[in-house]
């Protein structure tokens, strides 16, 4: 970025919190003020209050070696005891998890079940030679297995390294051969949209690049008959079968890994990023506490992400089983049966705290209201949203269609890389405005920043820094920590750097605009794709929309959209017209699209992130790299086509 940011959008909506909701909130007014005091001893207090340590750690933070930050280093503690054990006296029949299959079977599961079967597995793994330290690859769908996967690994220190169960054989190998793993639990196959994702067929195409995998484990999900390999490949349910199930929480340090995961690779080659054990839990029971607004006693509490990414590990598994929630766990597609799946469930089981994507949002608003509004969704009393910016006319219509114009949105700003929520509103303190992040957490000091380094005054945009550590960092890139340093700490000294675009209101909230190798040059202006895209979605007729810069002779770059209209909609010659001139209206005539493509999707990652730089590609008329990796790859060819033909003023 040459200069600063251009701030183009303006939004004036402001949501205060209830009186009822601030009076019954964990987190109280002040407390951002108290962390800001001395943000160590805030975080030092939360690692005592809220994790069973077996040696309490005496020290905080250990700064001698920047950025390989340490945390509460002399501390000893257990995952998975802090997640399960803890709960048995006085709740073990406090139900952890209400799981939902897609075909319609249902399990519930108690924390006693829960501990029951991780403590099977992890003596069905011990039984194979797995020791301390050790890698386990895990490649699964959404099936209670999964966390009791992580769970049996975090109880014997070993590293569990979860691939996304929509990942192809290739990526699966690839993870494996970084990580080094040496066993793969997996299932012969996944309910997706009604049909079965055969995960054990990918993962044997897998190992036959990965010679240093020794067994896979396999849980029988789909029945759908499949090759077992003689000595390579376990059922799952016989390795398990007459294991004892008592099995010793291993003491580990608050600085041991506890796993490897990949960040979704939007920007490019994945990294393996390393989280550990005592900060890491510090910094998501804290997070999941104040973000949540959780009780364990009342709350019926459902993240609807994918265990195979962040969101899932650290708010479906370890942040809320440590908390003692009962969660709700979705196995399938949000539109299988029926495009209203997800709010079926919400009614069914009185879900209260909902969190999900912009992603799934923006699918929601496509589909149609009619959807959402015949059920009945009064259980809920929070909402949130976590991967992208959520643009405002989104998170209005998720206020108010999800909401009910009753619940707290938490906008969650954060990364694989941090480990747990940043940047958010804390319901009950903080009052909301659609499409910002708002502040820090308490705790977490965050600043933006131009090319140079220096703050960006309020008003002003530029690149996002975290200017102090926090316990749930990553400590490194698995096998490479020169590329830790040159990614996140090397562009400003000192801070560290997530690679996203932002600017501060003159109420110093935050607007995350997305990233900033996506950032576009019009006549020597830095316009986010962020805004510009919003100011698309904010009219009536469209659902999504995806900007690139592609490159112009005159004015540098030229704004190229792609745009995906609600299902009632037809897109023609006139519209998009209108469309021009309503970005030009809503926020100037810099940032007026030269030519927009209408499309029935979005090429998409696998995490369900618009891919930006495909379709800059597409606008340029490059040849396309792989494209196998999206999730929707049959797109591609559309928009292609499409935008050739596409006219321009
Ligand atoms: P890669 O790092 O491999 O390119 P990725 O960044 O998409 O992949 P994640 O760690 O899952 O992988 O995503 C983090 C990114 O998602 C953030 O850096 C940010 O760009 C975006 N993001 C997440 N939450 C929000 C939010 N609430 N508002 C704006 N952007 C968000
Ligand atoms: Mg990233």
């Amino acid at each position: 970025m040459s200069q600063a940011l251009e701030n183009l959008l303006r939004e004036e909506r402001v949501f205060p919190p209830s009186e009822e909701f601030t009076a019954q909130a964990n987190a109280k007014p002040g407390i951002h003020a108290e962390a800001a005091s001395d943000y160590q001893a805030f975080w030092h207090k939360q690692a005592l209050d809220r994790i069973t340590w077996y040696t309490a750690p005496s020290e905080t933070l250990d700064d001698s070696n920047p950025p390989f930050y340490k945390w509460f280093k002399d501390g000893e503690l257990n995952l998975s005891y802090n997640c399960l054990d803890r709960h048995l006296d006085e709740h073990g029949d406090q139900v952890a998890y209400h799981w939902i299959g897609e075909p319609g079977d249902t399990r519930t599961l108690t924390y006693r079940d829960l501990a029951r079967d991780v403590n099977k597995l992890a003596n069905g793994l011990k039984s194979l030679g797995l020791e301390k330290g050790d890698r386990v690859a895990i490649y699964m769908g959404m099936i209670p297995e999964l966390p009791v996967a992580m769970l049996a690994c975090a109880r014997l220190g070993l590293v569990h390294s979860v691939v996304f169960g929509g990942f192809s054989a290739d990526a699966l190998s690839s993870r494996i051969l970084d990580a080094e793993a040496r066993i793969v639990i997996t299932q012969d196959g996944a309910w997706r949209g009604g049909n079965v994702v055969p995960l054990k067929d990918n993962t044997d195409e897998a190992l036959q690049r990965t010679p240093g995998i020794e067994h896979s484990i396999v849980v029988k999900r789909t029945d759908h008959g499949v090759d077992m390999m003689d000595g390579r490949d376990i059922w799952w349910h016989e390795l398990v079968e007459g294991q004892s199930d008592e099995c010793e929480a291993e003491v580990l340090n608050a600085e041991d890994p506890l796993y490897i995961l990949y960040t979704s690779g939007t920007t490019g080659k994945p990294k393996g990023i390393v989280h550990t054990q005592g900060g890491y839990l510090t910094g998501i029971t804290t997070t999941h506490s104040h973000v949540f607004d959780l009780k364990p006693d009342s709350d019926v509490y459902w993240c609807a992400a994918d265990i195979g990414w962040v969101t899932g590990h650290s708010y479906i598994v370890y942040g809320p089983l440590a908390n003692r929630t009962t969660g709700v766990m979705y196995e399938g597609a949000p539109n299988y049966p029926e495009l209203d799946r997800l709010w079926q469930i919400i009614d069914d089981y009185g879900v209260t705290i909902f969190y999900t994507a912009p992603t799934a949002i923006r699918a929601f608003m496509k589909w149609g209201d009619e959807h959402v509004d015949k059920h009945d969704l009064s259980s809920l009393r929070l909402i949130g949203t976590v991967g992208e910016p959520i643009n405002p006319e989104a998170w209005m219509w998720y206020h108010e269609h999800v909401g009910r114009e009753n619940c707290p949105i938490v906008d969650t700003w954060w990364q694989t890389e941090t480990g747990g929520i940043m940047i958010t509103p804390l319901p009950g303190v903080t009052a909301t405005k659609p499409g910002s992040a708002t502040v820090p957490f308490p705790g977490i000091a965050a600043d933006v920043v131009d090319d140079d380094g220096n703050s960006v005054p309020l008003g002003g945009g530029g690149f996002l820094v975290i200017t102090q550590p926090w316990p749930a960092m990553a400590r490194t890139i698995y096998g490479d920590d020169q590329r830790y340093v040159d990614t996140y700490w090397s562009r400003f000294e000192g801070r560290y750097f997530p690679g996203d675009g932002c600017k501060r209101d003159e109420d110093g909230y935050f607007w995350l605009l997305g990233r900033v190798d996506d950032i576009m040059l019009v006549s020597g202006h830095n316009i986010s794709t962020t805004e510009v895209e919003s100011a698309l979605v904010s009219h009536v007729a469209v659902a999504e929309a995806a900007v690139v810069g592609r490159a112009d002779s005159v004015t540098g770059q030229a704004i190229a959209a792609f745009v995906t209209l609600r299902s009632t909609v037809v897109g023609d010659e006139s519209l998009i017209e209108e469309l021009r001139d309503h970005v030009s209206h809503s926020i100037g005539p810099i940032a007026k699209p030269r030519s927009i493509v209408f499309t029935g999707d979005l090429p998409k990652t696998r995490s369900g992130k618009i891919m930006r730089r495909l379709l800059k590609d597409i606008s340029e008329h490059r040849q396309l790299g792989d494209v196998t990796t999206l999730a929707n790859a049959d797109i591609v060819a559309e928009i292609t086509e499409k935008a050739s033909e596409a006219s321009e003023d």
